[in-house]
């Protein structure tokens, strides 16, 4: 008998179902995937395994630097409250400068074996179309909320969606990515947290003549067509298409995406016009990520246009680029401190559905969701952690008491920290993590999290 129902075995549903069952709590976690329903209806459209907590489009978890950076000290604070999601990351790691960056099938594979081998957790690979009417729920269905459990979250919220793009950056088969061409190195020679050479990136140099024209195909080549539901819906910055950046200016991308700065091209020594960078996507090391590249240009279009960067002439795609809608609701109004549905509060959400963004963030939301589970059903306190910490800030950001009226979703970083004004702006970025680490230390002290 569960004490706990998790819908949704993603990044957040199997962060928490762990922090739950690992506090003795019994959970039964619904997974649509795999549950090979007559006629379908158990896929997202960008998911592509049964695995649980599949990375869709970035293998990445960005940077693992927790003195400078936000989302790396978010990474320490889930790693001090024992998370699955970081510790499942440690054997799937792969090359990516001082990012984090994981092998997608090891680390999922990870998850899933853990999960399943947990003698709290039972894992039913079925898809939920209603709301339960009672018994403690965590709802943790992303982005790609299953249509009809989406239209039950909506009545049973009284609010309407509201729906934007994320886009998927193509990717490359290493052995047809012309090595004469391009070459390996990481941005100023930076060496990453994992050791190695400072050489984790593929670099591929275009001049004048080839980034213009470049731009200009961007510009030019056949998009996706808008559905008609999908008009106006506005884009998130962290995910916006490259012929959207393009459109900006002819300068944008080479001062975004397509940066040359402190990369020097061994063939002459100097810094290229713009640069295409691709990051390892599997631990073997035979695809590779376009960086930035998501797109919502045609299939044919991408090939045809990608074709052109040096290097890539003959590139085969193991993946092209692709855009997805995204669902999430407008927590700051609807959830209690500790995540709840003010309106139903035997239940509460989880993940990216809240209005977080990224796969570190929703673990992170998913995790501190199954401690307030736990504190609940224990009969325990436990108070938000501390604003001027990543979880706090990032927490402050879904359940904070301040409603915009265009609520959207957020990555961690230190704009949602409690301001340090008289810091200098040099040592600003070590001012917010030594305070962090402090606080979330007395914090965890203060609840017996330790
Ligand atoms: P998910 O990881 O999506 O997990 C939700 C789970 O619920 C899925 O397994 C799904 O099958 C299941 N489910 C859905 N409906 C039901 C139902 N009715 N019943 C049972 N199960 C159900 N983040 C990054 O950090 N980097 C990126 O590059 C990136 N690219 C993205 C690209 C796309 C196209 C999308 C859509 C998102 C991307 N994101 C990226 C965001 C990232 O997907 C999410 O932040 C993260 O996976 C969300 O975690 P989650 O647990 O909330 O949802």
């Amino acid at each position: 008998h569960h004490q706990v129902h998790i819908i949704g075995g993603g990044l957040a549903g199997t962060e928490a179902a762990w922090q739950l069952a690992q506090a003795g709590i019994h959970v039964r976690l619904s997974e649509m995937r795999g549950a090979n329903l007559p006629g379908g209806g158990d896929m997202t459209p960008a998911h592509q395994t049964e695995g649980l907590a599949e990375l869709v489009c970035s293998n990445s978890f960005r940077s693992d630097d927790a003195d400078k950076n936000a989302v790396g000290l978010l990474h320490q604070e889930m790693r001090r409250l024992g998370s699955l999601i970081m510790a499942s990351a440690e054997p799937a790691k792969v090359p990516a400068g001082s990012a984090l960056a994981v092998d997608r099938h090891v680390f999922s594979a990870a998850v899933t074996r853990a999960l399943a081998d947990h003698p709290n957790v039972e894992i039913v690979r079925e898809r939920i179309d209603m709301l339960p009417t009672s018994g403690m729920t965590i709802v943790a269905t992303g982005p790609l909320t299953a249509p009809a459990l989406a239209t039950s979250i909506g009545q049973a919220a009284g609010m309407e969606h509201l729906a934007f793009f994320d886009a998927i950056a193509p990717v490359i088969h290493h052995d047809s990515i012309d090595m004469d061409q391009c070459w390996m190195a990481n941005r100023w020679d930076k060496i990453g947290p994992g050791g190695g050479e400072g050489k984790d990136y593929i670099n591929c140099p275009m001049d004048k003549d080839q980034y213009q024209a470049f731009v200009q195909g961007l510009l030019d080549g056949e998009k996706t067509e808008f559905k008609e539901w999908e008009a106006n819906t506005p884009y998130f910055e962290g995910c916006m298409p490259i012929e959207v950046m393009a459109s900006r200016g002819p300068e944008t991308l080479r001062h975004g995406p397509m940066k040359p700065m402190g990369l020097d091209n061994p063939r002459t020594g100097r810094w290229p016009y713009a640069v295409v960078q691709l990051r390892q996507d599997n631990a073997s090391g035979t695809l590779w990520n376009m960086v930035g590249f998501q797109t919502k240009l045609k299939h044919g279009a991408q090939v045809e246009l990608f074709r052109t960067i040096p290097g890539l002439q003959n590139a085969e795609f193991a993946r092209l680029g692709g855009l997805h809608r995204n669902t999430f609701i407008q927590s700051p109004k609807l959830l209690d401190p500790t995540l709840r549905l003010k309106s139903a509060p035997h239940i509460r959400f989880a993940g990216q559905m809240t209005g977080c963004e990224g796969y570190v963030e929703s673990a992170a939301i998913g995790l501190i969701a199954g401690r307030f589970a736990v504190a609940e059903l224990l009969g325990r306190d436990l108070a938000p952690p501390p604003a001027d910490t990543a979880l706090g800030a990032l927490l402050g950001h879904v359940t904070g008491n301040v409603v915009s009226a265009d609520y959207q979703p957020m990555n961690v970083n230190f704009g949602l920290f409690p301001t340090l004004d008289d810091v200098k702006k040099k040592q600003r970025k070590e001012a917010y993590t030594a305070r962090a680490r402090a606080s979330f230390g007395a914090w965890m002290g203060a609840m017996e999290l330790a």
